[in-house]
């Protein structure tokens, strides 16, 4: 998994394009409409505009997981199992809000990750 991956639809391989749409905002492929992210801006942190590494660490691959994964990053769920079985590989990169979002997610179904230096909860 790489930045490039992240930035097309992985429907169609349209460059996904930023969007603002109240208080939300996020990636979304203009061909097909999907919306890949999308973040609030509910504080502080959306004025961030660093980016992230996340970090996979130590996690016991499960079906459910490689899923959960996959969809959360919009990747293919192959790699999201290549993923789960490695230590220590980057996953994803990105800005507050949008890892925010997927740690909410990786929490809640016990997938572990570190985000080096991510001063939000
Ligand atoms: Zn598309």
């Amino acid at each position: 998994m790489n930045n490039k991956e992240l930035e097309y639809c992985n429907i169609c391989g349209t460059k996904l394009v930023t969007f603002v749409d109240g208080h939300c905002c996020g990636l979304k492929c203009p061909k097909c409409n999907e919306i890949i992210a999308v973040t609030t801006y509910d504080d502080l942190s959306s004025e961030d505009k660093k980016i992230y590494p996340l970090i996979l660490t130590h996690n016991i691959y499960t079906a459910k997981k490689a899923y959960i994964l996959a969809k959360t990053i919009n990747c293919d769920v192959n790699i999201a199992t290549q993923l789960l079985r490695q230590e220590n590989v980057k996953a994803f990169e990105g800005i507050a809000t949008q890892l925010k979002k997927i740690k909410l997610v990786f929490d809640e179904n016990e997938i572990n990750y570190e985000i080096p230096e991510f001063p939000y909860k």
